[in-house]
């Protein structure tokens, strides 16, 4: 199984795409210049993937008292919570043999936690979220190595989550 590339995905501003809701990305050269020399990337943006485009209105994590929901801030009828979950339920379908992912820090889609919610009861920011289209993964596959760009460029917690994804591999694939 191991003569191919283990695969990785990778939020995509990660990878240099501009698909930020201001049309700019978050670019982590090591990734696309190191990393991808050694692991199958695959680039998954889930607010482009649900038809969000680029420029779109930028949404957060909104705790209604009932639940957490990722809408517009400006507009709060946004209501794109559904489609983010939906689409990280088709990842499962769509790539059943990824074997780790990095994930963009703070996004309401991608952060895998202390994304800012925003609490309507109380009118404040609280870090304490988790993105809706990466909670959806990291929730139906508990085991799958995960981390953000920044724990990434920790060399430390590199080793150690390249190390998980090995071994996932060797288990799953
Ligand atoms: S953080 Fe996620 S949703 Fe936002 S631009 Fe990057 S890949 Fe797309």
């Amino acid at each position: 199984m191991l003569n191919k590339k283990i695969k990785i995905a990778v939020s995509s501003c990660l990878l240099g795409e501009a698909v930020r809701y201001d049309g700019t990305d978050k670019h982590i050269e090591y990734i696309t210049q190191q990393l991808a020399k050694e692991y199958n990337l695959i680039s998954l943006c889930p607010e482009m993937a649900v038809g969000m485009g680029v420029p779109r209105l930028p949404i957060h994590l909104l705790d209604d008292g009932y639940s957490v929901q990722a809408c517009g801030i400006e507009h709060p009828e946004n209501n794109q919570t559904k489609p983010l979950t939906d689409y990280g339920r088709s990842i499962l379908d769509l790539h059943p043999d990824i074997c780790g992912y990095i994930f963009k820090k703070n996004s309401p889609s991608c952060g895998t936690d202390k994304v800012k919610v925003f609490n309507i009861k109380s009118g404040e920011y609280e870090q304490r979220g988790q993105g809706i289209y990466a909670a959806t993964i990291m929730k139906a596959l508990p085991l799958l190595p995960v981390i953000d760009e920044e724990d990434f460029l920790n060399k430390r917690m590199q080793v150690e989550f390249l190390s998980k994804v090995l071994k996932y591999a060797e288990v799953y694939l």
